[in-house]
């Protein structure tokens, strides 16, 4: 895997996504494949964690995302909390995250390369 284009291996000749995407900690699966547009867009996450252990502080920078036009796109996905104009999504099952985000304004959802398992 290249230093810097990590995402060139996890994306077909059209920018969608080779593999399946997965959750880190969990087998539920969050999209299939070709189901998502690779984007780069700075945007910063907040830091992973479980439901209920409230809001991380830190925020991390990530600039590759996944990005998907229509929630019904995702096989699996959770909500976290919304924060003005932004949802944070997490995982359906084991309800960590935030894995990404859902625009409330656009209805778009970016979902982070570097936070789910690609397989
Ligand atoms: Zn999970």
């Amino acid at each position: 895997m290249s230093e810097e284009n990590p995402e060139s291996l996890l994306k077909n000749d059209a920018g969608k996504n080779k593999d399946k995407v997965f959750c880190t900690f969990c087998p539920s699966k969050v999209l299939n494949q070709g189901s998502a547009t690779f984007v780069n867009i700075q945007f910063s996450l907040p830091y992973m964690q479980r439901k209920g252990d409230g809001q991380a502080d830190e925020r991390e920078s990530i600039s590759d995302y996944w990005l998907v036009e229509d929630m019904y796109t995702f096989e699996n996905i959770g909500v976290s909390n919304t924060v003005e104009n932004v949802k944070y999504l997490a995982c359906a099952d084991c309800e960590r995250g935030p894995i990404g985000w859902h625009d409330l304004k656009t209805k778009k959802s970016y979902i982070a390369l570097s936070r789910v398992k690609h397989a």
